[in-house]
Order: C-alpha cells, then structure tokens, then sequence
C-alpha cells in the first residue's frame, strides 16, 4: 500500500503545535508497519536553513495556474519515511512561521500559499510530476490541505482521498474576492462545496470531498457532530456521520521517553522517581523560582489561547497558588492579551511562577520531568498530546473532561484508584471554579497519601499510547478505502 501524506508542518523542522508532531510519528509508524507513506510538504525557508542535503528531484510547472515549482527530496530523520518539499520561493522562502510573519500576523497570501500547494499535491496524488510514483490514497491533514481533495475530486479522479481534522476551529476562511482570486472551478462557490455563509473555507474541501473522515479522538468525533462543537459545520459531519471516524493519536515513546531523554537532567523511572525532585531543582534553577524540592509545580505547556483555557488559570490564580510550596510554570505563545496578564502575574508573584513566552521544545520536556500536575483546563481538545507526553513522565494531568482529555485521562476516583486504573483528575465544566476544585482533589491526594500519589504516578507512567496502536487504525481504514473503490486513474485535471 502507498500513501502521499500531505501536511503544512512536520517535527522536528517546522512546529507550531500537535500536527507537527504527528505528521512525523504517524507516517513514521505507518512506514515501520509495511506501508510506503510519503511525506509532502510546503519548502519554508525555515526548513532550508535545517537541511544541508536534498535531491531535487522535478522541476516542473503547472502553467494553468502559473506555477513553476521543484520537488526537493529529503528523508524524516530516524527514519525511512521519503519528505518532497515544495518549492516556490516567492510562497514559501520568507523569514517567520509557517503561517505568520515574526509579528504573529497571518500571511497576507495565505490563501494563495496553501491553494497552489494543493495543486501540487494533486498533481502528485496523480503521479502528474515526473516522480513516477503513483499512491494507492491521499491523505490530507487539516485546513491547509482541503483543496486537495475537491481538486481532485472535481478533476474526475476516483483516487480514495481520506481528511483528517486535527483541530475544527481553524477552516481556513477567505473572503470571496479571494476565492475568485485563485481562479477555482467555478462551481466551488456554492454551500455544497467550499462556500461558507458567504466566505471560502478550504476545510470544507476536504470535510465535503474526501472519502473518509478521520478526527484524533473518538469523543471528539461525537462532539463535532453537535452545534456546540461543530464550528458550524455540525449539519454537514452530522451527514457524513458514517464516515467519520476518531483515532487516537499516539506518543513516539523513543522520544518522549524520561529513561533516556537527551533535553532532561536526571533520567528516571518508576524505581527513581525520587529523581524528578532532582529535576525539579535544576528547572528552579533554570526558571529563577525558588528553590524547594518539596514545592508542588504545576505547569502549562500549551498555546496560550479560549480553546486551551489559558483565561482558567489566569482568574484562577489567587486560589491556585495560595500557598508558598506551590509554584507555576507556564511555557506557550499565543493571545496578547493572555501573555500580558501572565507577564503581570509573573512579576507580582516573583520566585512562585515562571512565564516563558516563547517555543522551546526541550524546555517542554524538561517541564515534563519536573512538575507535579499538568493543567489542561481546554474547552475543547481534539485529542491533546501534551497530557500524553506528561503521562509518561508521571507529571499528572489535570483536564476538563472533553474530547481527547476525556478519552485519554481515567479519573482518580476509590474505583479506579483500587484497580490502578486512574491516572489524573477530570472536571466536568471549563470554569476556573471546577479546575481549581479539581487541583484541589490533587493537592489533597499529593500531600496526604503518599503512597496512593506513588501509585498513580506509577498507573500514570506506564500507559502505553504508542502509536502503532494508532497506525493499526489508519492502516486498516486505508485497506478497506481501497479494497471499497476501484481505482482508474484519469488524465490531467481541466
Ligand atoms: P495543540 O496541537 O492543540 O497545540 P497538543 O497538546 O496536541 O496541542 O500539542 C501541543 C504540542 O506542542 C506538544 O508537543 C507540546 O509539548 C508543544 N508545545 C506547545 N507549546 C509549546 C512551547 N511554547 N514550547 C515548546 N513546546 C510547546
């Protein structure tokens, strides 16, 4: 089986939040289960500036849309996973993120940016390139991809396409001078394809196009039905319900791993945990809080936006940290008006919490290794990794219990504490009164049952969502996409 995985951002090049890390791991635990997966991905300079070698190999043109393009080919480090670039200078060879300028602003052009990459991928999807190498399926991963699917769809071709929603509030919404802009068929422009009250959304390409939808928690595939989840596009998944599936994503536990992590001090496991208050002083130190092993950490690694709950915490912190052995780190980007609050806070409450406002990859695992309690307080979470990774390095989560947080997190409770089965604490609402209820249980469990405490961080660490469990299920919904449509390739698209 072949499959082009298409994506706007891969770990460990370009990442700006989970995608990234699953546009690495999954492709990487479909290729090591027996499946030829091919990256392909925009060539940001960011990218470049990383990679010393490639082979460029086509060079080559879609005139009707006025592109000039090259496929620069690369390997996914630690792996065997083939990486094509997409090279359009004038697109992609620019300073800042994949999406922004270094201000934060959105690329002006980014309509334009992800509509001529999805030509390109379909014209690899059609082995149009001069790869000769035709896959069996496409599947494409969030808004940035969503014309991909309609393209091809709308050019006659009956290769099986499957869509999956990483996260639904971001659709990739432009004005209708835009859509006219991109010179699409015109018929794209009406509600049962791109049209969206009055705007272009590229996610709709693939929610109404592809074949299969796929969305990274089975909760969450139940909520996006609903108007509350749905971001308006509950009718249209409500009508596609029997294609729409949720698969967990999964941990790549050789990197998120507290036995052998390159980015911590003091490596540990279950028979050394006395090792993270080792690590705990080393990232006080690091943080310029105070030093005390017997401080209780919580932390929040996360983008710093309403969806993650960051507001939670900021009106919460009073009776979060009412107390001198509690501390906070939190380590994101996001909103302005959350990052200066925080700033504020931070500097009102000097020694007691740490604010880094920026992307520090190795710090989010240092983090992990160090803290007592995750916060998650999301008001929707497609699937969440960062409870995941914290899991393993017995940092316990504490999440409102909605979509991947629900799905992933088993509430300490006197059942699930006597069958080992608890490994962090759920609140049911996103109200800062329900987390700090919720970090309360916590605090109470931590400081008076030390060993009930052991034997969550214990239950905690040895969950195992390792993603071969996930690519077990992609692999078997590609295989029976396949069997299920009888594939003719068709000539070029009009
Ligand atoms: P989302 O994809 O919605 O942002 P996830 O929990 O699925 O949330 O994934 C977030 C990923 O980004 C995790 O790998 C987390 O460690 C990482 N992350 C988030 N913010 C930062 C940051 N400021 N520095 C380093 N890593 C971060």
């Amino acid at each position: 089986m072949s499959v082009l995985f298409a994506v706007s951002e891969v770990f460990p090049w370009v990442k700006t939040g989970g995608l990234a890390d699953v546009a690495c791991y999954l492709p990487m635990a479909l290729n090591e289960s027996g499946i030829d997966v091919r990256i392909v991905m925009p060539a940001y300079r960011s990218i470049l500036s990383q990679i010393h070698e490639y082979r460029v190999c086509a060079e080559t043109s879609l005139p009707e849309a006025g592109i000039r393009y090259r496929i620069l080919q690369v390997t996914l480090p630690d792996s065997q996973v083939p990486v094509y670039l997409v090279d359009i200078p004038e697109l992609y060879d620019r300073p800042g993120g994949p999406y922004t300028d270094s201000s934060g602003a959105d690329w002006p052009d980014n309509a334009l940016r992800y509509a001529q990459f999805c030509r390109v991928i379909v014209a690899m999807a059609l082995n149009q390139t001069g790869l000769h190498w035709r896959p069996d399926l496409l599947q494409c991963n969030d808004w940035h991809t969503g014309l991909a699917p309609a393209l091809l769809k709308a050019g006659g071709s009956r290769l099986p396409v499957v869509f999956t929603i990483h996260n639904l509030a971001y659709q990739g919404i432009f004005p209708y001078e835009l859509f006219r802009s991109l010179r699409l068929p015109a018929g794209f422009w009406s509600p049962d394809a791109l049209e969206f009250y009055g705007n272009m959304s590229f996610i709709k390409g693939g929610l109404v196009y592809a074949d299969r939808l796929i969305t990274v928690s089975p909760r969450y595939a139940e909520e996006i039905t609903t108007p509350e989840y749905g971001c308006g596009m509950d009718g249209l998944l409500s009508n596609r319900r029997e294609q729409l599936t949720g698969i967990l994503n999964g941990v790549d536990y050789r990197y998120w791993d507290p036995r052998n992590d390159t980015h911590i001090w003091h490596h540990y496991w279950i028979d050394s945990l006395e090792k993270r208050r080792l690590n705990k002083l080393e990232l006080q130190e690091e943080l310029g809080l105070n030093r005390d092993p017997e401080a209780i950490i919580l932390a929040h690694i996360s983008r710093l936006t309403g969806q993650k709950g960051t507001d939670l915490i900021l009106f919460g912190l009073a009776d979060l940290l009412p107390d001198n052995d509690l501390q906070l780190v939190v380590l994101g980007t996001g909103e302005s008006g959350f990052e200066t609050a925080l700033l504020t806070a931070a500097s009102a409450r000097a020694g007691q919490m740490s604010v880094c406002l920026y992307f520090d990859e190795g710090l989010a695992h240092r983090i992990q290794a160090s803290a007592d309690l995750l916060l998650m307080p999301s008001r929707f979470e497609p699937c969440g990794l960062t409870q995941l990774y914290a899991l393993r390095y017995g940092c316990i989560p504490v999440v409102c219990a909605t979509g991947g947080l629900a799905d992933t997190i088993t509430d300490v409770d006197d059942q699930s504490l006597k069958d080992g089965t608890a490994t962090g604490f759920q609140f049911q609402e996103p109200a800062t009164s329900s987390l700090v209820t919720a970090v309360r249980r916590a605090l109470a469990m931590r400081r008076g049952d030390a060993r009930a405490w052991q034997r969550l961080v214990t239950s905690a660490m040895q969950k195992d969502f390792s993603w071969q469990n996930s690519a077990r299920g992609y692999a078997r919904l590609f295989a029976d996409l396949i069997s299920a449509t009888p594939y003719r390739p068709v000539g070029r698209l009009p």
